[in-house]
């Protein structure tokens, strides 16, 4: 069944538009199961990492990534999400398991838990360089949106952002999940344009078209009817992590080895979890002393130049 998960990219062949559509369903009931997760925090956090998936997907790099942050100071914190180019992706909420009324239009209340006093932050890693960093003031906190905004202020390419995750009613289960990215070239035409804001006009949400059997590329050629549509390419897509031991200890080898010793002293090693896949990695007495020499290395070093 995981084969399911994938992302399709698109192109008109007259080289106007590009639409992206992804379908996350499983990848994003790996990630209300792995945190535990509440209907309306799945709803924004599984938003929020399938932009970064469409976002992700344009990268060239294979060691390129984005991640997406959202404060909005609402019940659900800060929520992070990490996507590559390579279909993996991976994210968190601060308070996974808020819950929330539904909104006075009966659906979660997305903006509510995000809370829309904040920022969204983006960084893109392109795994060589500088990464490139931008931010905006959230516009609604419902993530679809204020990608959309995102990329009205700090990119040239006019782009239209649809993302849904539909859960089970009166449940936590996430049924649907998926997105939609639609960018203007800068070859488009009046035409072109007037075109696609009519389709955009009466597309319907993302997960009504997935209920209906749609895959990724038919949302595709919905949102650019009227166009001829040229398929680009189709990939996997899924819930990836890139921890490891190694990296828990880097982050470990770069507290003071005051800090390092002691937790031996305290709790005779450590234990730490992957927030974002929630993988235990423990480290025995004698590792984290192999750890502190290291830093002890280091840190001495560091002293002497200054
Ligand atoms: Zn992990």
């Amino acid at each position: 069944m995981s084969q399911r998960d994938h992302l399709v990219r698109c192109i008109t062949t007259d080289g106007t538009v590009t639409a992206m559509a992804v379908d996350s369903t499983m990848t994003i009931q790996t990630m209300q199961q792995l945190h535990d997760m509440s209907a309306v925090a799945s709803a924004a956090l599984g938003r929020l990492m399938t932009g970064a998936l469409l976002m992700g997907s344009v990268l060239k790099s294979s060691k390129a990534s984005v991640t997406l942050r959202v404060n909005g100071r609402g019940p659900l914190g800060s929520l992070i999400a990490v996507a590559d180019n390579q279909g993996n992706v991976r994210g968190y909420a601060e308070h996974p398991q808020v819950e929330l009324p539904l909104n006075a239009r009966g659906k979660l209340d997305v903006g509510a838990a995000v809370g829309k006093n904040g920022v969204l932050n983006v960084v893109r890693d392109f795994g060589s360089g500088q990464p490139y960093t931008g931010q905006i003031e959230l516009v609604s906190g419902e993530i679809a949106e204020d990608l959309t905004e995102y990329y009205a202020r700090s990119q040239q390419t006019p782009t239209v952002c649809a993302l849904g995750v539909l859960t089970e009613k009166d449940g936590h289960d996430v049924v649907l999940a998926g997105g939609l990215l639609i960018q203007l070239l800068p070859m488009a035409t009046e035409d072109a344009i007037e075109k696609l804001e009519k389709t955009l006009a009466t597309l319907e949400p993302v997960t009504t078209m997935m209920a209906k059997g749609m895959t990724a590329e038919e949302m595709c050629r919905r949102a650019l009817e009227g166009f001829e549509v040229e398929l680009l390419d189709e990939s996997p897509v899924h819930y990836g992590c890139n921890c490891s031991k190694e990296r828990v200890a880097a982050a470990i080898g770069s507290l003071v080895p005051r800090e390092i010793r002691q937790m031996i002293e305290e709790q005779g090693g450590a234990e730490a979890v992957c927030p974002y896949c929630t993988r235990k990695y423990t480290f025995t007495a004698e590792e984290l002393e192999v750890l502190a020499v290291e830093r002890e290395k280091t840190f001495g070093k560091k002293k002497k130049k200054i």
